[in-house]
């Protein structure tokens, strides 16, 4: 029944909207782990006593509301549901909850179902659905924190190599000469922008996302996915210094722009190549 693609794209939807709610956990709570993990080992690295090991992680503690601690229910957990009948406050203190939480599920929906749809019922179309949940998880992390966590770059760069080991999106030398190939583009750029300007431009965690990228789609795909991640930045860049009154020097982290155009390159590179180069 999954295969028939009007279910698989609904299907996916719905599952979209709980690994939404899901993402949200992930890009609120892993920035986080990962500044303990530093605590913990600058303490060891000092001497000192290591700070007291409590559990934190994307399971406990239970979600609560950040105003009155007051622990999140399951029937308060519905994904876009419950934002919607709360009407965006906390049940207990109605202090405002951020509608970025239902933003990235309904996000994480709509996309879900296209790319179900693009791709079909399939090794594709379940790993496009992977791929796409990592790069929504990637983008707000970035957004937020300016961080592109390794914990999640180098399981991508993992699995896109693993994914073509059957050529489902390039063939598996394309894929492996595509991990290397995206790392050392944008760190000789780094390198380049830096020793000419003194500047940095980006950080080492773009240059794993364009490895991983490239690890997924094959080196073929690389030169757009640049080209497109420019192109996003620049429009984006200018919506916001017009529409938001944004200043020209306020740093915009990159990994976003590279996220969005890997993702239009996973669903349209081939045929965009193709109308731009002829068939190759
Ligand atoms: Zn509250």
């Amino acid at each position: 029944m999954l295969s028939d693609p009007v279910i698989f794209a609904m299907s996916a939807a719905l599952a979209g909207l709980c690994v939404g709610s899901f993402l949200n956990v992930v890009i609120h709570r892993l920035p986080k782990m990962m500044e303990r993990q530093w605590r913990a080992e600058c303490a060891e690295l000092a001497g000192g006593e290591a700070p007291p090991a409590e559990h934190y992680n994307l399971i406990v503690p239970r979600s609560a509301c950040p105003s009155c601690n007051r622990p999140i229910r399951a029937i308060e957990n519905i994904p876009l549901l419950s934002w919607i009948v709360l009407r965006g406050r906390c049940a207990g203190c109605k202090a405002a909850i951020s509608p970025r939480y239902p933003a990235v599920e309904a996000l994480t929906a709509a996309l879900s179902a296209y790319f179900a749809w693009h791709f079909g019922f399939g090794i594709a179309g379940a790993a496009a659905l992977l791929f796409l949940w990592l790069m929504i998880a990637l983008t707000f992390i970035d957004l937020d924190t300016y961080y592109l966590p390794d914990n999640l770059t180098l399981p991508l760069l993992w699995a896109g190599l693993l994914i073509n080991i059957n050529g489902t999106f390039a063939t598996l030398q394309s894929a492996v000469i595509g991990a290397a190939a995206g790392y050392l583009s944008l760190w000789s750029v780094y390198w380049i922008f830096k020793w000419a300007t003194g500047k940095e431009g980006m950080g080492y965690g773009d240059f794993k996302l364009l490895a991983a990228i490239g690890a997924w789609l094959g080196w073929q795909m690389l030169p757009l996915t640049i080209l497109l991640s420019s192109l996003v930045g620049a429009v984006i860049g200018i919506g916001l210094i017009v529409f938001a009154g944004r200043g020209r020097s306020v740093p915009i982290p990159f990994g976003p722009y590279l996220a969005i155009a890997g993702l239009i390159a996973l669903a349209y590179g081939p045929a965009l190549t193709q109308a731009w180069f002829g068939p190759l």
